[in-house]
């Protein structure tokens, strides 16, 4: 009989089957193994290493790394925008899901907001432009420097566990788009921010979504040690649970109807590093030409697109649900 290698789940404590062993990380030579627990049915990586290092080559390359260079186009482009929330939601689900959560709330535009884990800050000066109070935290100093010296005074940078001790019962939302998955004890983490928001307040949650990827894929995210976990919704469900939170799921189809999109499993699974041992950056992925670029950006030939592939190949095309999660936890009014 096969003898599965297995641990303590890190999220749930359940047991965690290992499913691959030394899978390559973000940086060469990092070699990490992951884990899928199915107790919570969550993917993480172990071991658990010191990232500053990475996130710093990452910023310092910004503009070049795969993945990350977009937020770099977002920052320049929202400079001159005249609607960026608008601009923003267009372009991402992540941004279209905090624009549709806020629409939905009543009076949104007198309620506290603070984004968490800002990065270069576009996003919370969309929301500024549009009339929201909003303020903008991130640990990271070049980033909140970046922002600030970019967008102006509507940020902070501070360690959220120590920002909320002073900082209780404040916030009536709280946004953390594609920040939990790269947290070391996301649970705590959550727990300090339920502290941060008043009773009946929002913490609006986006991550890259495992609930739509077939079982037997193990890994389809950024590389270990970038991103640690790997969610789906019963995830976030073990979670909501433990902090006491209620937790609902945002419904995308009116975003993808806009945006036709499918899920070509094995284009998001990357098993190559994405900087060297100096930190440079190396096996770039190939982008689209203009001319595809060009089509993409037009709903019918995306559509036709979606249509013809997922009619020859393993794919998933979005509709309520899609690669990037989004969750609304509640908290207790009483
Ligand atoms: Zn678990």
């Amino acid at each position: 009989m096969e003898v599965k290698e297995t641990c303590s789940c890190l999220l749930c404590s359940g047991s965690a089957e290992l499913v691959e062993q030394r899978y390559p990380g973000y940086q060469e030579p990092l070699t990490f193994d992951i884990y899928y627990c199915s107790n919570c049915n969550t993917s993480f990586s172990t071991p658990r290493v010191e990232t500053s290092q990475i996130y710093e080559h990452i910023y310092k390359n910004g503009s070049k790394v795969p993945a990350y260079k977009r937020y770099w186009q977002y920052l320049n482009e929202i400079k001159s925008s005249k609607d960026p929330l608008h601009y923003l939601s267009q372009k991402e689900e992540m941004y279209w899901a905090v624009r549709h959560s806020l629409l939905e709330m009543n009076n949104s535009k007198t309620i506290k907001i603070m984004e968490v884990g800002c990065g270069l800050g576009y996003l919370t000066y969309a929301l500024v432009k549009e009339g929201y109070d909003v303020i903008g935290i991130d640990i990271s100093k070049n980033a909140v420097d970046e922002a600030i010296k970019s967008f102006g005074n509507y940020y902070i940078c501070a360690d959220v566990f120590e920002y909320v001790s002073e900082h209780q019962n404040l916030y009536n939302v709280i946004i953390l788009t594609e920040v939990i998955e790269h947290l070391n004890e996301p649970l705590k983490f959550l727990e300090s921010i339920m502290l941060m928001l008043k009773k009946g307040g929002r913490i609006i949650i986006t991550t890259p979504n495992k609930t739509v990827f077939p079982k037997d894929v193990s890994w389809a995210t950024e590389l270990p040690p970038i991103h640690l976990w790997w969610f789906t919704e019963d995830s976030m469900k073990f979670m909501a649970t433990k902090i006491s939170a209620n937790v609902s799921f945002i419904d995308f189809s009116d975003f993808y109807k806009k945006k036709p999109c499918l899920i070509e499993v094995n284009k998001f699974i990357n098993k190559f590093p994405l900087l060297n041992k100096d930190g440079s950056v190396i096996n770039i992925p190939k982008e689209n030409g203009r001319f595809r670029s060009f089509l993409a950006g037009i709903p019918f030939f995306r559509l036709l697109n979606v249509k013809i592939k997922s009619a020859f190949s393993k794919t998933y095309v979005c509709q309520k649900r899609g690669p990037v999660m989004g969750a609304i936890f509640e908290k207790n009014a009483m």
